[in-house]
């Protein structure tokens, strides 16, 4: 996903995708022309209007995203405290994304998952609240806090809608979990979240707007995915990362240049090296991060500098966990660490050559439950 970093709220790294920028002065435009609209409607005409609509328009379409995100970090806050890991948030056109880690118990992904939209209908009633009382402040003011409780409210209530993966979904598949167990209700919930994505994009492509049939498609997709990630799951079954482990991968220095860093890999043919600093596994270095240095540039950074913080992983972990975590970081290697050293690694190519080697002796999946 092709995004940049634009600060980070409580050390959880906040991006913007760039369809959000894309998106930002057409949002301006049309929640402008809604502006007006609701002015009209409380009996202001465009001259009587304070500023341009697309004025407000941009103010509404910044607080829309502001809500998105403070929706997204109550997800990311309480999973936090809940020790599941939180890799970062990303601001898209059609709303916000955190990449979370899975809470081990069903009970914590459904407060997980009902944080973001509890907050929203919060700050939706709030805003409504603040509309009632400030009855003496100045029409287009009262107008802006009415169409921000209206969107805040709207944000909450479509979030809880059962289209795994949204909250919704999230909170129905934890829901089921306890009775079908994980497989089950995650196949019950994709199937939802497909039939909501059909819904989604018929809807849209009859009048509900271009923006439906683009979540309608993220929606899909994103139940797609889960479902597959199941399926390798299942596939994967109880393999540890000990089974399935290299030998312990190159290591370089935490101060290493990249240049040097990039000799390295060149030479010893190794797309990715874990960094280490004073005995410690910081993070892992990758061929695309050296690529994406400028070559006059590489003498100066230190690979700890541009290196993923990846969590390592335990020999008796379970192999999908590192699957999980390797799309979840973004990165195609994990050290594995045993009482604090380095004793090998994990690598996606490892981990399929697992699963093609026990297909052999496994035609038939077995059900997880
Ligand atoms: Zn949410």
């Amino acid at each position: 996903m092709r995004a940049m970093q634009i600060g980070s709220v409580w050390g959880i790294p906040v991006r913007i995708h760039w369809s959000f920028l894309l998106a930002l002065p057409f949002l301006a435009v049309l929640f402008g022309e809604y502006f007006l609209g609701a002015a009209e409607m409380a009996g202001l005409s465009r001259q009587d209007l304070a500023g341009r609509p697309w004025m407000w328009g941009l103010g509404l379409t910044l607080a829309l995203f502001l809500s998105v995100l403070v929706h997204e970090l109550a997800h990311a806050i309480y999973a936090r405290r809940r020790g599941v890991r939180v890799v970062d948030i990303t601001l898209l056109m059609i709303g916000g994304v955190s990449r979370i880690g899975e809470a081990d118990r069903p009970r914590t992904e459904a407060i997980m998952a009902l944080a973001g939209p509890l907050v929203s209908l919060l700050l939706g009633s709030t805003a409504l609240a603040l509309f009632l009382v400030a009855s003496a402040a100045p029409i287009e003011l009262r107008l802006g806090l009415l169409l921000a409780a209206q969107l805040n409210l709207l944000l909450g209530l479509f979030n809880l809608l059962p289209a795994f993966p949204m909250d919704g979904g999230r909170i129905l598949r934890a829901a089921l979990t306890g009775k079908l167990g994980s497989h089950r209700a995650t196949w019950i919930a994709g199937t939802v979240g497909r039939v909501f994505a059909v819904l989604f994009v018929v809807a849209g492509l009859l009048g509900g707007g271009f923006f439906l049939v683009l979540i309608g498609l993220f929606v899909y997709l994103g139940a797609d995915a889960e479902v597959r990630q199941m399926q390798m799951r299942d596939l994967l079954g109880d393999v540890r990362v000990r089974d399935l482990m290299t030998g312990a991968p190159p290591s370089i220095a935490a101060r290493t240049s990249i240049r040097r860093a990039a000799e390295r890999m060149e030479f010893e043919r190794q797309p990715a090296l874990t960094v280490v600093d004073d005995g410690r596994v910081v993070g892992v270095l990758t061929a695309r991060d050296v690529k994406a240095v400028p070559d006059q540039k590489r003498g100066a950074i230190e690979a700890v500098e541009i290196a993923h913080a990846t969590p390592s992983m335990a020999p008796e972990d379970e192999v999908w966990k590192a699957l999980r975590t390797m799309g979840e970081s973004d990165v195609p290697v994990l050290p594995v660490v045993d009482h604090g050293e380095l004793v090998g690694a994990i690598d996606q190519a490892a981990i399929l050559r697992g699963i093609e080697l026990r297909s052999l002796h496994e035609p038939r999946r077995p059900s997880a439950h």
